[in-house]
């Protein structure tokens, strides 16, 4: 092919950008599994890393302290995401590894309505089937030191099998709690929400909201680091045993039917 002069021709060319206004990312790792049939479903830890910007910047409802905008997220979701940090080089570390596969899962947009979780479970990198459980951690770095409230267990076996795991564990000197604040629709509120939604039995780890919240208070010196190392450690045994497990989780009828209204309500 030559190029061709044309004389005395003009041509218009258009073409319409339709993009969005950003892309922030997930982060995704994964460690396979060690049995040749387990490996084959997935375990999945979430939690989200970004947070809400400064105050007076959007819809966000950060509001500033004097000065200070910056909305500083250390237990909103540095306390999380630190876990799932932890919790991926913990697992790694094991002489032998777990027997389903783990996907430890960073995501983004969580403030903005739970955007990144809901782009994986849509556009997940694993057949969406083959994903057994989802353990979500949002805020466990705050209040009382020895309790975590844990929702979503009434729905499946995986509440059971958390209180057996935390049974066992003494030394970590936790009470995990049902959901203590109903009224304020937590179930709705963060990533364990979208894989709720396509029906993989979910979890969500969570101590509680406090007059930093949301706000540039959030700050790391608050955070009760023995606390969420207590928790990151309870969710290790409980994710082993949710992924050396022959059976995976099993959701309660009654629980499903429970999910399926609440998930309808917001899909
Ligand atoms: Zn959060």
């Amino acid at each position: 092919v030559r190029p061709v002069e044309l004389p005395g021709v003009t041509a218009h060319v258009g073409a319409s950008l339709d993009r969005p206004a950003a892309m922030p990312p997930n982060v995704v790792g994964i460690l396979p599994g060690s049995d040749p049939e387990l490996r084959n479903t997935y375990v999945v830890f979430s939690a989200h890393f970004d947070h809400v910007g400064t105050a007076g910047t959007g819809s966000w409802d950060c509001r500033p302290v004097g000065d200070n905008r910056i909305c500083n997220g250390a237990d909103d979701n540095a306390s999380g995401t630190t876990a799932i940090l932890e919790l991926a080089e913990a697992f790694a570390l094991l002489p032998e590894r777990p027997r389903r596969s783990l996907i430890f899962l960073a995501v983004s947009g969580e403030e903005k309505g739970l955007l990144g979780s809901a782009h994986f479970v849509d556009n997940p990198t694993v057949p969406v089937e083959a994903i057994v459980a989802n353990i979500n951690m949002d805020m466990i770095g705050r209040n009382h030191p020895d309790s975590v409230v844990v929702i979503g267990q009434t729905y499946s076996s995986l509440g059971p099998l958390l209180h057996q795991v935390n049974d066992r564990h003494p030394e970590l000197g936790l009470t995990v709690a049902d959901d203590l604040w109903p009224e304020q629709r937590f179930f709705y509120r963060s990533d364990h929400f979208s894989f709720a939604r396509r029906e993989i039995p979910a979890i969500f780890f969570f101590t509680g909201v406090h007059e930093d919240y949301h706000r540039p208070t959030d700050t790391a010196d608050r955070i009760d680091v023995d606390k969420v190392t207590r928790i990151t450690r309870l969710v290790f045994h409980y994710g082993l045993a949710i992924a050396n497990q022959v059976q995976p989780p099993r959701w309660d009828p009654a629980g499903l039917d429970e999910v399926r209204r609440l998930t309808s309500q917001r899909r």
